[in-house]
């Protein structure tokens, strides 16, 4: 299972800070609910692609010594199961879907100007199915905005609140992708798992 970091700043301070495994140990199992901390389980290794960075970041995972579970710390910059970090996929969408740029000037604009208009294609597509739920999860946070459309409505939102703190209260609170969750880890964000073998009684 994926939580968030508690960490908040800059990849380069994380890749600093993540190297001492009880600094921001969690103090329970958020699967099982063991009141106990939980056991440095190494880390695995995921690419990021942010404006100027372009490489692979180290993600800490700690075991539940009830459960046998594992649950990995994801650094808020970071979208589970998509290799562009937040920042860089909110500069994309504003410039194509507010600002009404071109697709390649929208990748100019978020530092990726040789990536394949495919791409951005797909983060639009994945962004305006999820658009009419996102304006709805974030009407705690967000003053309403008057917009013509759940897509302005949702990115004016998310320019309020903030993209990197709108994504940080969708995954933690709601379990929510900001570009909604891919089959197989819907509905959700987990793998389907089987629950640990009980001896019978
Ligand atoms: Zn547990």
């Amino acid at each position: 299972m994926q939580i968030l970091h508690p960490f908040a700043g800059s990849i380069q301070r994380y890749l600093e800070e993540i190297s001492d495994p009880d600094r921001y140990r969690p103090d329970h199992c958020p699967q099982c609910a063991a009141k106990h901390p939980l056991t440095g389980h190494g880390f695995y290794r995921r690419t990021l692609v942010d404006a100027a960075f372009d490489g692979f970041i180290r993600v800490r995972r700690y075991l539940c010594r009830i459960c046998k579970r594992t649950v990995s710390l994801l650094p808020e910059f970071a979208l589970p199961w998509l290799r562009f970090s937040v920042s860089v996929i909110a500069v994309f969408l504003v410039a194509r879907l507010l600002g009404g740029f071109t697709l390649m000037a929208a990748a100019r604009a978020a530092a990726q100007s040789s990536m394949p208009y495919q791409r951005g294609q797909f983060w639009i597509r994945r962004f305006q199915n999820e658009a009419p739920a996102l304006s709805l999860a974030l009407a705690p946070l967000a003053t309403s905005v008057p917009a013509s459309d759940f897509i302005s409505r949702a990115l004016r939102m998310l320019d309020s609140v903030g993209w990197i703190a709108a994504h940080r209260f969708l995954f933690s609170q709601l379990r929510a992708h900001l570009l909604g969750w891919p089959a197989c880890l819907a509905p959700d964000g987990r793998r389907i798992t089987l629950p640990p073998t009980r001896p019978s009684s």
